[in-house]
């Protein structure tokens, strides 16, 4: 929406009304002009969310309007319960970062007032051992990390989002499926996630 004098794109809404189409009330920020405008925002959408809690998950439909845009990490309320959105199917069936509400087929979240648990493999030369850690969710995984678990002190080498798997960088405990580590000599270490690991 624009200014129909001056063609600004930053103006107030002085008042809005109507549901599935809001006839809007607006002034331009820039030359001071008001004008009305009617815009139609479609009826709300029955979207299918699919949230986690630990390794449970079940199913369950938000309302969400089609033009709206949701994104990683966005927050959404599923059963009065706040959650993150940790990936998005879109019709196709492609896993994307972004997209209307509309393109979307599946939502992938996870709730935010609990830990996230994540799993932690580590290979010795071919064998691996694979334990799982809880820890907050905003809990950093560098690449390169050194970590200590128990006995066992490793270095981070890749991560398993539920988007793909990386090779550098760092992600958030709450969207991060798997770390991949190999074992080092390094008395040197970063985090003890030895009492985070699950029995
Ligand atoms: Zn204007």
């Amino acid at each position: 929406m624009r200014c129909d004098v001056c063609g600004c794109e930053s103006l107030e809404i002085i008042k809005s009304k109507g549901k599935s189409s809001k006839e809007l009330l607006l002034k331009c920020e820039e030359c001071g002009n008001i004008f009305r405008e009617t815009i139609d925002i479609g009826k709300p959408l029955d979207c299918r969310v699919v949230v986690s809690e630990f390794e449970k998950s079940h199913k369950s439909f938000i309302k969400l309007y089609p033009d709206e845009i949701l994104q990683f990490g966005d927050v959404i309320e599923v059963d009065g319960r706040e959650a993150e959105i940790t990936s998005l199917e879109n019709k196709r069936g492609g896993r994307v970062t972004k997209s209307s509400v509309k393109d979307i087929n599946t939502i992938w979240a996870s709730y935010l007032d609990t830990p996230a648990r994540v799993g932690i493999s580590v290979d010795f030369s071919g064998r691996i051992l694979s334990e799982k850690v809880e820890v907050n969710r905003d809990f950093e995984f560098v690449i390169g990390d050194v970590i200590k678990m128990g006995n066992l002190i490793f270095r981070i080498n890749s991560l398993k989002t539920m988007e793909r798997k990386m090779r550098r960088g760092f992600a958030r405990a709450g969207v991060t499926k798997r770390v991949y580590g190999k074992p080092v000599d390094d008395e040197k270490f970063k985090h003890d996630l030895s009492s985070r690991v699950l029995g």
